[in-house]
């Protein structure tokens, strides 16, 4: 299956391609804030169709991951890190995705704010 996604004024467009198995749903400072729902894919499957090279990044606490978002809108799609070290990951925010069911969805609640 492949996903459409884009930020909300249409500057940062993409692709992602796999299977929703489980969405992760954090409450930590910065997730509960944002309101993401992340589904954690390869790096390699998220392609940008416009918007790569013009994304704003915001890194926090050990600053490993790079949590990307549109500096028109504010709409933060993704963030990129490597999960184990040395292997790209991406975590996509399913809301900003066409096409999804979100109350369909197997959510993982992670007790983040505790750590
Ligand atoms: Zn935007």
């Amino acid at each position: 299956m492949v996903y459409s996604g884009s930020c909300h004024c249409g500057k940062v467009a993409y692709d992602v391609e796999g299977e929703i198995t489980q969405v992760i749903d954090c409450n930590c400072s910065h997730c509960s804030r944002k309101g993401y729902l992340l589904w954690f894919v390869p790096r390699e499957s998220v392609r940008f169709k416009s918007g790569e090279s013009e994304l704003a990044t915001y890194t926090f606490n050990s600053h490993r991951i790079r949590h990307h978002f549109c500096p028109v809108c504010g709409v933060a799609p993704f963030g990129f890190g490597e999960h184990p070290p040395g292997t790209p990951v991406a975590a996509v925010n399913v809301r900003c995705l066409e096409n999804v069911d979100l109350g369909a969805l197997e959510v993982m609640h992670v007790d983040g704010r505790s750590r």
